[in-house]
């Protein structure tokens, strides 16, 4: 259920019609749904709080790469969400938006000594080792602050699973964690360490897993080694059950339902008494946000093929170049008539800027407008000025109110940011 829905013909994101925002702001422009995301973040909230046994005080952490705009996240803050981070940057941004320190969780294969640095300073609530090496210059880094930080160890379960290759992260071969029996070896020697406070473990196996059997197989892994550390003694008091859960792109995508999963969930916890946290990033932000496009030209070719050319290109929304990602594309004022097949690309000067093949679509005409549903993950924040086209603004709407979030730069902006060589 999102809140981008035909209301006398014509597209609307909540109150406001779609063909009124391009034309104050232009296209193309992402645009996301205040309501939608308050409904996702939600109702996984109300999937866990009906476990109150199994996962104690549970926080929900946006993880902030799925969607790093501040107004997002100061929405989710709003909500009481906390931010799962990959980055000082991130770490800056969640805190910029009213996220407190105390919900922000610190995670990612290659965080710096600046970085490890930076979360001691502002006192965020856990930092997520993935690796010996990291456990390491963590311990470094906070002798000489005299800081004690309460982490994590990140398992690699051996488990992947996920939408495409590229976002399989629990796999042997992935970067990402470390391997169970080295895991419990580390969480030892991590509690004898004066300088860090291990509290618990934490994995991410990868993003839009849409079956429950491998996210409740990782779940089981923690739990056995969960038993087996405070079996040696340990005390172990919260899991960190990652993100990952998948999102329907298309009407007939079967994913399992988020109370299903949280039902999953607390089965393998329960009795634990652990403190578990949610990482979910596509799960609140997918379905939050569209991209909105205007049709350049309609190219048809003699053998009947159709190129829909849209002002929106690969550097606007990665996905389907970058993971073979499926996104619906709907016209804001459809018309009536047969459907049409349509190539559906952009201006970008390669092949890999194309959105879709041959899909049926209400006729379209130069200057029409659309949108591709379901991004509002991964999409802006993985837009770059590839082809010197200037950053896609984003807008949040709320009801009949709505902001420019962030902006369009103007060409001028673009050009300044560099400068010419001194010599030349
Ligand atoms: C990317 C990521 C997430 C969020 O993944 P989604 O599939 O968007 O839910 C959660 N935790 C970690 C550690 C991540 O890297």
């Amino acid at each position: 259920m999102d809140h981008f829905q035909l209301r006398a013909g014509t597209l609307h994101a909540e109150d406001v019609p779609l063909d009124t925002l391009a034309a104050e702001v232009g296209t193309p422009a992402y645009v996301y749904s205040t309501a939608t995301l308050s409904r996702h973040y939600g109702v996984l909230r109300e999937a866990v709080d009906a476990h109150p046994a199994a996962f104690g005080d549970a926080l929900i952490a946006f993880a902030v790469k799925a969607n790093s705009n501040l107004s997002v996240l100061a929405t989710l803050a709003r909500l009481g969400s906390g931010a799962d981070t990959v980055s000082e940057g991130e770490i800056r941004r969640a805190l910029k938006a009213g996220i407190p320190a105390a919900r922000i969780i610190f995670s990612g294969v290659g965080k710096t000594d600046a970085e490890l640095a930076y979360a001691l300073d502002v006192g965020v609530r856990q930092i997520n080792v993935e690796s010996p090496a990291e456990l390491d210059r963590l311990i470094a880094v906070a002798a000489e602050k005299g800081a004690c930080p309460d982490i994590a160890i990140r398992v690699n379960p051996k488990i992947g699973a996920g939408g495409h290759a590229k976002i399989t992260t629990g796999g042997e071969g992935d970067k990402f964690g470390i391997p169970a029996d080295e895991a419990l070896a580390l969480y030892a020697r991590a509690a004898a360490s004066p300088h860090v406070t291990p509290v618990g473990l934490a994995c991410h196996i990868g993003s839009q897993i849409i079956d429950l059997t491998p996210l409740e197989a990782a779940f089981r892994l923690l739990r056995e080694m969960t038993l087996t550390l405070r079996g040696q003694g340990l005390s172990v008091t919260r899991l960190d059950l990652g993100g990952g859960l998948g999102v329907p792109y298309s009407g007939g995508a079967e994913t399992a339902s988020v109370a299903d999963y949280a039902a999953m969930a607390a089965g393998v916890l329960e009795g634990l008494e652990v403190e578990a946290a949610f990482e979910p990033g596509r799960l609140l932000a997918a379905n939050a946000g569209v991209l909105l496009a205007r049709v350049i030209q309609i190219t048809e070719r003699a053998d009947g093929r159709r190129f829909l050319v849209l002002d929106a290109a690969m550097n606007d929304l990665v996905r389907p170049a970058m993971y073979d990602a499926f996104h619906e594309v709907k016209p804001v004022t459809p018309r009536d008539g047969d459907l049409i097949a349509y190539d559906i690309v952009g201006p970008v000067c390669e092949t890999g800027d194309t959105f879709a093949r041959g899909r049926d679509l209400p006729p379209l005409q130069a200057g029409d407008l659309v949108v591709f549903t379901g991004a509002g993950a991964y999409g802006a924040v993985m837009s770059s000025e590839y082809n010197s086209r200037p950053l896609v603004p984003e807008v949040l709407v709320d009801e009949a109110r709505w902001a420019v979030v962030r902006g369009r730069p103007t060409y001028d902006e673009m050009l300044t940011r560099e400068t010419v060589a001194g010599w030349l």
